[in-house]
């Protein structure tokens, strides 16, 4: 397709939730329109990539028809509402999915034009008399950069909620919702050599009584909408509002907005993030299974299947797909006797299964980059199969070929795949060369910092390796490698490579 008129839509799935046959519906029109190529992404959506400009109402109707949109998935508005992505059937799960759900309807714009153009409503002038003029959270000018929000328990960060402009962290006691802690202000998005960009993780100001959540949350959206910078768009992220005026501030606007004190954050156990690749219980007698997606890529290539195989099992086995932040999938409400049928449909098809990939290549992201990305410097998918070749024979050559290491690339530093948080980001630094950022943690509770500069591609196993190796030597019993990183300390790890450009 001539790349002036070719276009991404994406779909927004609060949790990454959608059934079966909307998924079917989904791949129809990716089989349709855009080459039977869909990409998972690290907010639990769908993407359609190189949609000609004259199919894009045919492929956003299409979505609709399936009782799924587009709507909210881009802009400055509040983006698609990521939760934890394991189908458990208990109180904690439900409720966070329901959360999700509900925070997702409530923070939809009230415009009725999207509906006009994608699926046809008639144009009706005036607007409609349920169509306020303004709306009632977004205003006249919406607002002044994306908002993200993500709802998770602290045992299953697996959506990395302290990246988001508001992580919710939900506390139970047994079955019973205690209330959320609100984290504000985090979002990993930077550019080089503006130092008043930069990524940040969220920030604990409040404890929400359950029945406050929603109200809560739009007076955040409200700070943002109302503080954020309105001048220099590379600044009008949340995050800098937070920075600005402090924490006990931000609380304070809050409370204003609720019209009652709120109660600081109550302590929770630490987050970590679960592996949910494989067979899990459900707790309801059936069962799920994680497939990890090497960067959410939904194609068919050479031998490898992965939509054919998704089309498969979700039209054979009785089963429902849930996207998860690793741009992974989980096939949801599978029966003990359609384990083994689900599972030969994957090998059939080429797919790896989990267990039989390093853990360095199940954990590992990267954004689409070139030739997707506008603004991309350099490559990252495209080549992340090849840096992880590299990394995994100098991983094995020091006995670390078993070791969980998260590896995030990116083709810029708008930090899509989230470099800035997990033990290695490889950031786009310009063509073909990438900046190495080291020592956050795997659980994502910790920023990485940048320790080589412009490092080229083929060099990036050498760089590591000497880091590789004393890792191997001096850890501790249990110790990440971003952890050995950070306690070693960055300028001493930097100084055992010979040659690379430092930070
Ligand atoms: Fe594009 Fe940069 Fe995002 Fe990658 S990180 S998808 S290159 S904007």
């Amino acid at each position: 397709a001539d790349k002036r008129t070719e276009f991404m839509a994406r779909i927004k799935a609060p949790g990454g939730l959608m059934s079966a046959e909307q998924y079917l519906a989904v791949d129809a029109l990716a089989q349709k329109y855009s080459q039977g190529r869909l990409r998972i992404t690290t907010r639990q959506g769908l993407q359609f990539h190189g949609l000609a400009k004259q199919d894009l109402w045919a492929t956003i109707h299409g979505v609709n028809r399936a009782l799924l949109t587009t709507f909210g998935a881009c802009g400055d508005i509040a983006r698609n509402v990521t939760a934890t992505a394991a189908p458990i059937e208990d109180a904690v799960h439900r409720r966070i999915r329901a959360d999700a759900v509900m925070i997702t309807n409530a923070l939809f714009a009230k415009t009725k034009s999207y509906h006009e153009i994608w699926i046809g409503d008639e144009q009706i002038k005036p607007a409609p008399a349920d169509e306020p003029e303004v709306d009632p959270l977004y205003g006249t000018t919406y607002l002044p950069r994306k908002f993200k929000i993500g709802i998770t328990a602290p045992e299953d960060n697996s959506i990395e909620v302290l990246t988001n402009d508001l992580g919710i962290i939900a506390l139970f006691d047994g079955d019973e919702l205690q209330g959320y802690v609100f984290a504000v202000g985090g979002g990993l998005g930077m550019t080089h050599n503006k130092a008043h960009t930069y990524p940040r993780l969220g920030s604990y100001v409040a404890f929400i009584e359950p029945d406050d959540l929603l109200d809560a949350v739009k007076a955040v959206v409200k700070i943002h909408r109302d503080w954020g910078d309105r001048v220099d768009r590379k600044h009008a992220r949340l995050k800098y509002v937070v920075d600005a005026l402090g924490v006990p501030r931000i609380k304070a606007e809050m409370e204003r907005h609720l019209g009652k004190p709120l109660e600081d954050p109550r302590p929770f156990p630490a987050l970590k993030i679960k592996d949910h690749s494989g067979w899990h219980p459900q707790g309801d007698g059936q069962w799920y299974y994680g497939l990890p997606i090497l960067s959410g890529r939904i194609e068919d290539k050479g031998k490898v299947h992965v939509a054919t195989a998704l089309r498969r099992v979700l039209s054979e086995v009785k089963s429902r797909p849930v996207f998860t932040p690793a741009q992974d999938v989980i096939f949801a409400d599978v029966a003990e006797t359609d384990k083994a049928r689900l599972e030969a449909i994957l090998v059939e098809e080429g797919v790896t299964l989990p267990g039989f990939e390093t853990l360095l290549r199940r954990f590992a992201l990267a954004c689409p980059a070139l030739p997707s990305c506008g603004l991309a410097l350099t490559e990252a998918e495209r080549v992340l199969d090849d840096i992880l070749v590299d990394i995994e024979g100098v991983l094995k050559r020091h006995g670390l070929g078993d070791e969980r290491i998260a590896l995030r690339v990116t083709g810029c530093p708008n930090g899509c795949a989230r470099p800035s948080v997990g033990d290695i980001g490889l950031v786009g630094r310009i063509p073909g060369h990438y900046a190495i950022y080291l020592g956050g943690d795997f659980d994502t509770t910790r920023l990485n910092a940048r320790v080589f500069e412009r490092v080229p591609m083929a060099e990036i196993g050498r760089t590591l390796e000497p880091i590789f190796a004393l890792f191997a030597a001096e850890r501790t019993a249990g110790e990440g490698f971003g952890d050995f990183c950070q306690r070693w300390g960055l300028d001493r790890l930097a100084e055992t490579v010979e040659g690379a450009q430092t930070a």
